[in-house]
């Protein structure tokens, strides 16, 4: 992860995710499958499938847990991660803890020290209470992402591409008591491109056919979804298109199982069909996480010139680019980006299909500089006592972009481990 992220993050926290995860995990997991001692209900932890590259170059490493067998949902196109909120929750009330829901945090509040000591907060009737900490504050208010002057200030390259969850409160309360941005200068966006998920019903990377506006590759499509999102972002007008035919519902390499040792995603390839002819009738537009509507026309055609037409494309570019890809396919050998042979599937069987494809950010991540026990720091790198942060916030774990070679990490790391490793330091040795 520090090579995929040029260096520029901080290898500390990441060692630390690489030698606790599995403690913090297990942690999680026990509090999950007996749930229902604390008034929850015990689910059953399964790890979702990674994209595997057989060269070894462009894959995932294995990464994401779930929990299923909740109340609200059996798996990722559902909302299983309530049910691990709610359980959590109800662990914490057994445990003591006095929760507030609609609790607004609005304002830090630091003694004549310097020290931070509780947080001026609006409850839900207008009242302003002040919190205390008798260790100190957590900030723990996830992402800047809907704040567009905050995205164009610190993320320039992202102006004005969609997507974000948050506004950034919690970072402005952080910068008031004094904390510094990342030591590299920038947060990194979680960057992916959604149409892909309508075309395999998985968050990962289309593998077919991409072509720019001007109707030519311009990468090697084999890629994972951050960094398959992320070079679209070098086309003209931030998009691409992906281009594949009515034979791709055979293609096994993205056929894969949700979770391991789990159901494959479809079962047969006419139902991949049927799938794909859902999303070509469909609203042409997918509501995400309440930040927005995105765009996923899926367009049909009976030949590729008509395909062509309806995507809006330059034709005799495309089509030539089609027939060379296609030249590809047939000898076995990219010569313009060296996908791997296993994916050189020509377009050539009619229906043909093709989607317009976009960047679009889950979340920003970092924003905060903070070092390893999560203490949030000025830019003096000097520790402000009292104020910790977890979860988005927390600085210097991505350059550039979050990664989804290791995916899930963002919850694995900054929100479960060190949060877990946060709350116990909080609990024990902090003064
Ligand atoms: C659709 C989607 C899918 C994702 N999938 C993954 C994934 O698979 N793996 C992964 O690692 N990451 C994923 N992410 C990123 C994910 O958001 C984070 O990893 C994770 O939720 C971050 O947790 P957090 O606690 O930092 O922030 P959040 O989960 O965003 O929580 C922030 C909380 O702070 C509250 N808050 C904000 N401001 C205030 C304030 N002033 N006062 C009081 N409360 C406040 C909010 O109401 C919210 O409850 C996904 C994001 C999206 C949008």
């Amino acid at each position: 992860m520090m090579g995929y992220h040029s260096y520029r993050i901080d290898g500390k926290k990441w060692m630390l995710h690489a030698h606790r995860s599995e403690e913090a995990m297990n942690w999680m997991i026990d509090n999950m499958t007996t749930a229902s001692k604390v008034g929850g209900n015990d689910l059953s932890p399964v790890m979702e499938h990674w994209y595997e590259d057989p060269e070894g170059i462009n894959g995932e490493f294995p990464g994401t847990h779930e929990f299923l067998g909740g109340p609200n949902g059996s798996g990722p196109a559902a909302n299983p991660q309530q049910d691990v909120c709610d359980n959590l929750l109800a662990c914490c009330k057994d445990a003591g803890a006095d929760v507030h829901f609609g609790t607004v945090a609005k304002q830090l509040v630091k003694n004549d020290d310097g020290r931070v000591v509780g947080v001026a907060c609006e409850d839900p009737d207008g009242t302003v209470t002040q919190y205390n900490g008798a260790k100190g504050v957590v900030m723990c208010t996830g992402d800047f992402g809907t704040n567009a002057e905050m995205v164009k200030t610190m993320i320039p390259w992202m102006d004005g591409i969609p997507g974000g969850i948050w506004e950034g409160s919690g970072h402005k309360m952080c910068y008031w008591a004094g904390a510094a941005v990342d030591r590299s200068g920038t947060p990194a966006p979680m960057v992916f491109c959604f149409q892909w998920r309508s075309i395999t019903k998985q968050v990962r990377a289309f593998q077919g056919l991409l072509v720019n506006d001007d109707g030519v590759r311009y990468t090697n499509e084999d890629n994972v979804i951050s960094h398959g999102g992320l070079s679209l972002m070098h086309n003209k007008n931030h998009e691409s298109f992906a281009i594949w035919d009515d034979d791709y519902a055979n293609e096994p390499q993205w056929q894969n199982h949700a979770f391991v040792d789990g159901d494959p995603v479809f079962a047969t390839a006419d139902d991949v069909r049927a799938y794909w002819e859902e999303c070509v009738n469909g609203p042409g537009t997918i509501e995400m996480n309440g930040s927005g509507q995105i765009e996923v026309k899926m367009i049909k055609a009976d030949t590729v010139e008509e395909l062509v037409d309806q995507l809006g494309l330059p034709k005799e570019e495309t089509l030539a680019t089609i027939e060379r890809y296609n030249k590809y396919c047939e000898q076995g050998y990219d010569e313009e980006f060296d996908k791997r042979p296993d994916l050189l599937l020509p377009v050539k069987t009619a229906p043909f299909y093709g989607i317009k494809c976009t960047p679009w950010f889950l979340t920003t991540t970092g924003g905060i500089r903070c070092n390893d026990k999560m203490q949030v720091q000025d830019k003096d790198d000097d520790v402000i006592p009292g104020l910790f942060c977890l979860g988005s916030m927390v600085g210097d774990m991505y350059d550039s972009c979050y990664s989804t070679h290791f995916p899930g990490h963002n919850l694995g790391a900054t929100c479960l481990t060190f949060g877990y490793l946060t709350g116990t330091y909080l609990a024990t040795e902090a003064e």
